[in-house]
């Protein structure tokens, strides 16, 4: 534990972490120590673990990167820090993101920009940020990031590290805070895709608190590993030839593409052609449900609070005009209006059946094949401020994250080296819902 603290203090410029939990880390190691002593030490001893400002740890403020919830402390444990806490992680401390996980650069969040280690000037990706900066500059050895919309794949693309979004309904999210609740889900950023296994087989299975998480057995994931079972695999071919992608980018998915095929797999290339509207259906779902999910933060249950009202409606109004950021804001303001009456039926309905139809085209494909491959995003990290003149802009760029989220299937982020900058660059792993092995056993073979 010494050494990360130590590693942390070291990177303190690059903003990763909100708070750093030396009480409770420093005891729980002491635990550890002596359970592994006596032998009963469990499956995750001495694992150091970081974990997203949006993930419940009781007796510790949990911010959501917010001013919102700037001072709120947790009175109860989410699912997965149980889990985790269960099988003796250690839990070193709460990482920045975006405010309320809604960014995709980490420039949203009320604590500041993180920096990604690769160059200083560089986002960290978003909305796990601060998770993937803190595994890449080994800070700790992983974290937990949750993932709505690419937020912890993109993020460890733009890191250089491994980011796994497990299906829809694999990991409870009783504890975690809301954004979009038929998206949501916790996922994990590590440097190796044995710690990604362990972790989701602690992590994954049902829970009696969140009826959403599926009751399916949960595989030994880190011992399917070795699985050298031949694959289907096919590149989503409207994704790869897009004008948008960087150029480099493009040439490392393709000689990653030449490697599955040395590798024995079977390689083919389809047509999505649905791949207009996955941008405008995610924005318009999402912010419809986390204009729902953010209306329980009004001064009075939650969080922050403007004194100087004068009556009720005053309370409300100014609490949440001073708590939450622009882009939050901006999030309610397009939620609330899909959803409002005369709009309802154009928007928020109109999107949920193009959701149906964009998951029913990826059942089909993968009916016939074993693995989607796809960018997880157009170019490597970008410069801090570049994007956030234009949110459409900011937007576009979740265009291949999305897919997956609105498709509710698991999706991997794979390191695949730097660019001629120095830059993590990296391709995207996709498969049917509750097939995470193959996922894993796939980039096992491949990393
Ligand atoms: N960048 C996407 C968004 O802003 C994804 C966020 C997320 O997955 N939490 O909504």
């Amino acid at each position: 534990i010494a050494y990360y603290f130590d590693q942390i203090e070291k990177h303190q410029h690059l903003n990763a972490f909100n708070e750093v939990f030396f009480n409770s880390a420093k005891k729980q190691a002491e635990e550890i120590q002596a359970k592994l002593e006596k032998g009963s030490a469990g499956k995750l001893a001495g694992m150091v673990i970081g974990i997203k400002d949006n993930i419940c740890y009781e007796g510790h403020v949990v911010s959501a990167s917010s001013k919102m919830l700037e001072n709120f402390v947790s009175p109860y444990s989410s699912t997965v820090v149980k889990r985790l806490l269960t099988e003796d992680a250690i839990i070193i401390g709460r990482l920045n993101c975006d405010e309320f996980a809604m960014g995709g650069s980490n420039e949203t969040s009320y604590f500041g920009t993180v920096k990604n280690a690769a160059d200083e000037e560089r986002v960290a990706g978003g909305s796990s940020g601060g998770s993937a900066v803190a595994v890449q500059a080994d800070m700790c050895l992983a974290a937990l990031g949750t993932d709505t919309g690419g937020s912890v794949r993109q993020p460890a693309a733009f890191c250089g590290n491994i980011g796994f979004k497990p299906t829809y309904g694999r990991i409870s999210r009783y504890g975690v805070i809301a954004y979009a609740s038929s998206f949501d889900q916790v996922g994990t950023l590590t440097s190796s895709v044995s710690d990604a296994a362990l972790l989701l087989e602690v992590l994954a299975g049902a829970d009696e608190n969140d009826s959403t998480v599926s009751s399916l057995p949960v595989p030994k994931y880190s011992e399917v590993l070795s699985s050298t079972a031949k694959k289907k695999i096919a590149v989503l071919k409207e994704t790869i030839e897009s004008d948008a992608l960087d150029v480099e980018t493009k040439e490392a998915i393709l000689a990653a593409i030449e490697k599955f095929k040395e590798d024995g797999h079977e390689v083919s290339y389809v047509s999505f052609d649905l791949l207009a509207y996955l941008v405008p259906t995610y924005y318009i779902l999402t912010t419809a449900e986390a204009s729902s999910n953010l209306s329980r933060y009004d001064g009075v249950h939650y969080g922050y609070r403007n004194t100087q009202a004068q009556s009720l409606n005053q309370l409300y109004k100014s609490s949440r005009a001073e708590g939450f950021g622009e882009e939050v804001k901006r999030r309610i303001m397009l939620g609330a209006f899909v959803l409002s009456a005369g709009y309802y039926d154009a928007y928020y309905q109109k999107a949920q059946k193009v959701r149906r139809l964009i998951r029913e085209k990826i059942e089909v494909l993968l009916q016939s094949h074993d693995v989607l491959v796809s960018p997880v995003a157009p170019t490597p990290a970008f410069k801090i401020g570049e994007n956030v003149q234009d949110p459409l802009v900011m937007y576009m760029a979740d265009i291949y994250t999305v897919l997956a989220s609105l498709a509710g299937i698991p999706a991997v982020a794979l390191p695949l080296g730097n660019n001629k900058a120095g830059l993590p660059l990296s391709i995207q792993l996709m498969t049917k819902h509750f097939n995470e092995q193959a996922l894993l056993s796939l980039s096992h073979s491949f990393l």
